[in-house]
């Protein structure tokens, strides 16, 4: 057997062999337990989204020194007051948007990346935006890293959406805001579906899944959740 630390080297590295089939990575039994007990378990059915989960290498979207708690079931802080979502939350968000080959997705808040590395794996192009200069960099770099080359990033204020890319079949907002930004309203498909989470800064707030079935927008409850807030650019 090939010494746990050369595959440490290799994952250091973000090199995306030990996903390769039949590869001896040590931290897929982590991932197919971490589908099995926290995602599966709960209510998270779709094909796509499952495969996904089982084969994003988390771990390398979380500072070193949570390595090892990478596919617990609880968010991880990744830097600047930010953190990495809960696996069932990102696996949920992905499941209710219904990504498909041919989905071009928007997403709000790159943070550590790993929200748009699940999304690359469904879907056909993945916009993803982030206001924080250092997490945004350091996403795009693992991102390239992994070989994700339907992943395009910018470093900027979410609330202004992609215009130049729209408009997206979903979009996945993952920082808690008091109201749905208008602009995004706008980016998506008459049929697009948008997820985010609404309510205020502390406190409660819900995972709202938002329809535009002809055109209306239909704002709709799902769970209970704890995001970090959505911040506006300062001018
Ligand atoms: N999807 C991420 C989780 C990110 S946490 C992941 O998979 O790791 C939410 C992120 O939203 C933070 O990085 C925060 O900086 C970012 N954010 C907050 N307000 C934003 C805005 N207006 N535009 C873009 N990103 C924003």
């Amino acid at each position: 057997m090939r010494p746990v630390r050369h595959l440490g080297v290799f994952a250091a590295l973000g090199l995306s062999l030990l996903a390769a089939p039949g590869s001896n990575d040590p931290w897929q039994a982590q991932r197919n337990r971490m589908v099995e007990k926290q995602i599966e378990l709960r209510d998270v059915t779709h094909p796509a989204t499952l495969a996904a989960m089982r084969k994003v290498p988390r771990h390398l979207f979380v500072p070193a020194e949570f390595r090892r708690e990478a596919y617990n079931d609880h968010p991880l802080p990744i830097g600047h007051d930010q953190t990495i979502s809960q696996p069932y939350i990102v696996a949920c968000m992905t499941e209710q948007i219904a990504p498909a080959k041919e989905t071009r997705v928007l997403e709000i808040g790159t943070g550590s990346g790993y929200q748009a590395a699940v999304l690359a794996e469904i879907c056909a192009e993945v916009f993803t935006i982030e206001i924080i200069p250092e997490l945004a960099n350091q996403a795009a770099t693992v991102l390239r890293q992994l070989g994700y080359k339907n992943v395009h990033t910018r470093t900027g204020d979410g609330w202004k959406g992609w215009p130049e890319a729209a408009p997206f079949d979903a979009i996945i907002v993952t920082a808690a805001a008091d109201t749905i930004p208008p602009p995004l309203l706008d980016q998506r498909k008459d049929g697009g579906r948008m997820i985010i989470p609404l309510g205020p800064k502390a406190g409660a707030q819900d995972l709202v899944l938002v329809t535009k079935p002809g055109g209306k927008v239909h704002p709709r409850p799902l769970i209970p959740v704890r995001f970090v807030p959505f911040v506006r650019e300062r001018k």
